[in-house]
């Protein structure tokens, strides 16, 4: 859902218009919006259309709704250009773009503690939605396999996760028939933490999604008691309930930021992690990476082998041919910021968190949801009384005025009379921002206590927060 209808085309226009002072003589100065142009334009003026369309997009800078990164140096620029043409299936043809592939989810085996870095196995994707489809399927199989060798039906697979996951789990089981038992979260259990988890896992349960960095609010699912729990579980009925971790964000912070916490391959019940390398893995969007805490946790029927210098290179993916460049920048990021270089531009991130979430805390008109010390990402609500004249979505309106974007919207099925304003930090975001960012949303809250009247309601929807 996108805040601004801008790009919506509401009034049907047949025709895109060149900005007269880019028309060439004899060149049209129109081309049609929705059906093929019948002929060529110069490169020149359709580069124009679409770099000006383009620019009506907001302004990534002051976009404090989205995780996914929207500045690289001039070096990775530059490497992007060079290496666009690059297809990642094509293994044949680009053995070095295939090599370094190897190397990086090594490289997180080896950040997310496998026991044995070598022993892993992962891949890159498109992004966390396809990385998680695929640590989705793995568990599927598995369970599948289990269930055929011990002569019982396979056929009712149930997945248990939070009712804040992300949509691309409620995909995950609409596309491959899989029962979701959504757990609910309540303002006791503001996030998925074991509680009560024996009334889900039964015979069918394929496994458990745990969220490092729940999207609506960023807070971190307590990894380590999720396990704990399932080892009761297992203590009592036997069952062996595996852990996937949906790290989309957490999954480049913790390692940095919370090096003690145990959430990853330390857990000996989490087989699999997934990650975008385009949030705070600081790559643009189009990469994802999900890695198995060992070559066993796959099932190696899932693999399909693709010709790699005359050999052959396992691949587990949905797509076929997709980019290529995403990866050697995610390399290239590895290689330029090393642990170091990423643990300081996180915690300047955190730090930028805390700051804005303490600023706020402050404010009688609020209440924190949490405070951003997981992933640099907070909520909060409306305090208790407050609110006669105006919401959340009012808030988030005014300070778009300013051009910044911070959304709005319920909290997920049980809690969602609950409105939450969030604020993403990114890299980006820089302290001198976010002290901007502090006077204008406190010009605004007074502007809207101002008020002696009610705001209007009318046509109030929930902002982009995915
Ligand atoms: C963003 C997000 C996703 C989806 O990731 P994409 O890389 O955008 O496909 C999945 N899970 C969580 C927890 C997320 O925050």
């Amino acid at each position: 859902m996108s805040g601004s209808n801008r790009g919506a085309e509401s009034e049907e226009r047949d025709v895109v218009a060149l900005n007269p002072l880019f028309a060439r003589p004899g060149e049209a100065t129109e081309l049609p919006r929705n059906v093929l142009p019948a002929g060529e334009s110069l490169p020149e003026t359709a580069y124009q259309i679409v770099h000006d369309e383009a620019m009506l997009d907001g302004n990534a800078r002051l976009n404090l709704a989205t995780f996914v990164g929207t500045w690289m140096d001039p070096y990775a620029q530059r490497l992007y250009e060079e290496t666009a043409d690059k297809n990642m299936i094509d293994k044949d043809e680009y053995p070095a773009t295939a090599a370094i592939e190897t190397r990086c989810w090594k490289m997180l085996g080896g950040l997310w503690n496998a026991p044995d870095p070598q022993d892993t196995i992962g891949t890159s994707t498109i992004g966390s939605s396809e990385a998680a489809m695929l640590g989705g399927l793995a568990l599927k199989r598995r369970w599948q396999h289990a269930r055929r060798a011990a002569g019982k039906p396979a056929d009712r697979p149930n997945l248990v996760l939070s009712s804040a996951v992300q949509v691309c789990w409620e995909k995950f089981c609409n596309y491959w028939d899989v029962e979701a038992r959504y757990v609910p979260i309540s303002l006791e259990h503001k996030v998925l933490d074991g509680h009560d988890l024996e009334k889900y896992v039964d015979e069918n349960t394929i496994g458990v999604v745990a969220i490092l960095g729940v999207t609506y609010t960023g807070m971190y699912e307590p990894v380590a008691e999720i396990a704990a729990a399932l080892d009761r579980i297992q203590a009592s009925t036997g069952l062996d309930v595996p852990i996937h971790v949906d790290g989309a964000s957490g999954a480049m912070i913790a390692p940095f930021v919370q090096p003690g916490l145990e959430w990853d391959f330390r857990v000996p019940r989490v087989v699999s992690i997934n990650t975008s390398g385009h949030k705070y893995g600081l790559v643009y969007p189009g990469l994802g990476w999900v890695v198995w805490r060992d070559v066993a946790s796959l099932p190696e029927d899932l693999v399909f082998r693709v010709s790699y210098l005359g050999g052959d290179m396992p691949t587990f993916a949905l797509n076929f041919s997709r980019p290529g460049a995403q990866v050697l920048l995610q390399y290239y990021l590895f290689l330029r910021l090393g642990f170091d270089g990423y643990r300081k531009v996180q915690q300047a991130s955190q730090d930028v968190a805390l700051y804005l979430s303490g600023e706020i805390a402050k404010m009688p008109q609020f209440d924190l949801w949490n405070d951003g010390s997981d992933i640099p990402v907070f909520a909060w609500s409306l305090a208790q009384g407050h609110g006669e004249n105006w919401n959340l979505y009012h808030l988030s309106d005014r300070l778009r005025l300013k051009g910044w974007l911070v959304p709005a919207y319920p909290m997920p099925a049980d809690l969602d009379a609950l409105t939450v304003q969030r604020i993403v930090v990114r890299n980006g975001l820089s302290m001198d921002l976010a002290h901007s960012l502090i006077d204008d949303l406190r010009a605004e809250v007074a502007y809207l206590d101002a008020l002696s009247s009610p705001m209007p309601v009318e046509g109030q929807h929930p902002g982009f927060h995915h």
